[in-house]
């Protein structure tokens, strides 16, 4: 028998123990409860919830009365490639995230904000040189076939590449592409995006004609982003720029100064062609790059729910959960588009992995940048696997909705609750077993202790990675059935 053969029986093995074990029923609600995370935390403990003012006992729990012995909590890992559970989780967050700043109407987000003036924008990085692409209209690069670079090769291309080419994003010539401008621009593209918030707020209070003192007295720039890798290996980044009124009680009051939506488009337009930043030089013999945003800076108008109910909806304008899932969609997924693994670094490696030509040459160029010996650009080294990308893959500003830690405690509390509680016999109210504190009126004394990683066998792996896919499957076709039914209306 192989080696594979019997470790594939082994895990077998274990699987049926565990599934005729007596506490298996229990073990598999505790696996739904972590929501099948590959890569689970093992804690030993207990927890007591109090009521604050009396002192009364309200709950216990311990795990000791588990199968076994430990509570398992989420690894929380935002990658598909190392727990493909909690990184799906945490789309789905950010998906609630965006689009109740989009929309409205949920996760403490009033539905009001559905009528402040909303824009989505894509911004691009510029050509670094010409890569294989999809055409509309046929073709790659239609050139005459004689012309060739300084390198000897065709300037053009003449096939008609599909969707799943592996020389899309790759250059036409490797010697012609600018690598170092690519890795420069990628290192700078999170100071270009603060200097568009800077200059769309200056924009937009010069076409109010006045003051930014007194345009922050009629309206405030909120701003969720997702930062994307094209196939080239570049960033870009597409963002929800929305308006909100001078802060207030409610959190979400609506502008005071009347900005339509198109106009917000055409102000990000402009913001975005006008922003440059002079990139200091890579070495002593380089020169300084003044950086900018690529040409195609798209802002489409979302159309609020007043201008739908009226029949005004722009006709190119988007529906806001339709933008906001386009955009969570991207949050997870990071480098792992080029198969790069989240620890690796040398780029013999990636090139002994198979990893594409042109994706190695961009691992080589951040190295070679980081040991060029110019300070600004030596912490380059810690961003290697992101090749050269040190930004968030997706952020917001302060007011644009509720907080990814907001969503997460609500969920881990109800997650919890239901592990105690699993018949949901309390109503839901109880308060977190691993928080100190919950709200005002109750108090977690609680005692853990880090029993370990992941699951006990590879058996109980194999049981929650299956329940996991299944469990993802239904959760997905429900919220397409709920996003089926809210576009009806
Ligand atoms: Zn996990
Ligand atoms: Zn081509
Ligand atoms: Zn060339």
């Amino acid at each position: 028998m192989s080696g594979t053969a019997l470790a594939a029986e082994i895990v077998e093995a274990q699987a049926a123990t565990r599934l005729v074990s007596p506490g298996f029923e229990r073990w598999a609600e505790q696996a739904a409860s972590c929501g099948h995370c590959a890569n689970p935390i093992r804690l030993r403990g207990s927890a007591t919830t109090l009521d604050r003012a009396t002192g009364e006992v309200l709950s216990s729990y311990d795990s000791g009365t588990e199968p076994d012995g430990v509570l398992y909590v989420r690894c929380g890992n935002r990658r598909a490639s190392v727990c493909p559970s909690c990184s799906h989780e945490y789309k789905g967050d950010m998906w609630h995230l965006l689009a109740a700043g989009a929309a409205g109407g949920m996760k403490g987000v009033p539905s009001s904000v559905a009528s402040h003036p909303l824009v989505f924008a894509t911004l691009t990085a510029p050509s670094f040189g010409p890569v294989h692409t999809i055409r509309r209209a046929g073709r790659c690069r239609p050139r005459s076939r004689k012309v060739l670079c300084e390198h000897g090769r065709p300037v053009g291309c003449e096939a008609v590449h599909d969707d799943g080419d592996d020389r899309l994003g790759q250059p036409i010539c490797p010697e012609c592409y600018d690598y170092t401008g690519h890795v420069v621009w990628q290192w700078w593209a999170p100071e270009l995006w603060r200097r568009f918030t800077i200059t769309l707020r200056r924009l937009l209070a010069a076409s109010l004609g006045v003051t930014q003192a007194q345009a922050r007295d009629l309206v405030r720039v909120s701003f969720a982003k997702v930062a994307e890798f094209q196939r080239r290996g570049v960033i870009h980044f597409h963002a929800l720029i929305r308006l909100d009124g001078p802060p207030a009680d409610d959190g979400f009051p609506a502008p005071l100064a009347d900005v339509p939506t198109v106009q917000l488009a055409a102000l990000v337009r402009t913001a975005a062609a006008a922003v440059w930043f002079d990139a200091p030089p890579t070495t002593t013999g380089d020169t300084v790059r003044r950086l900018r945003f690529g040409v195609q800076v798209d802002a489409r108008v979302v159309s609020t729910t007043a201008e739908r109910e009226l029949g005004r909806a722009d006709e190119g304008g988007l529906h806001p959960e339709t933008v906001a899932a386009y955009i969570a969609k991207y949050a997870t997924k990071a480098c792992e588009d080029f198969g790069l693994p989240p620890r690796l670094r040398a780029p013999e490696a990636a090139r002994a992995m198979g990893i594409a030509e042109h994706v190695c040459r961009l691992l080589e160029e951040v190295h070679r940048i980081a040991a060029a010996g110019s300070d600004v650009y030596l912490p380059l080294v810690k961003w290697v696997p992101m090749l050269g990308f040190r930004g968030h893959f997706a952020t917001k500003s302060r007011r644009y909705s509720t907080t990814l830690g907001k969503l997460r405690t609500a969920r881990k509390r109800w997650s919890l609750h239901r592990l105690r509680d699993p018949l949901g016999q309390d109503g839901g109210t109880e308060p977190d077993v691993l928080n100190e504190q919950v709200d005002d009126s109750t108090l977690v004394v609680g005692s853990w202790s880090l029993d370990g990683f992941g699951w006990l066998t590879a058996g109980d792996a194999a049981l929650a990675a299956t329940a996991a896919a299944q469990a993802r499957k239904w959760t997905d076709d429900r919220a397409r059935q709920r996003r089926a039914s809210h576009d009806q209306r």
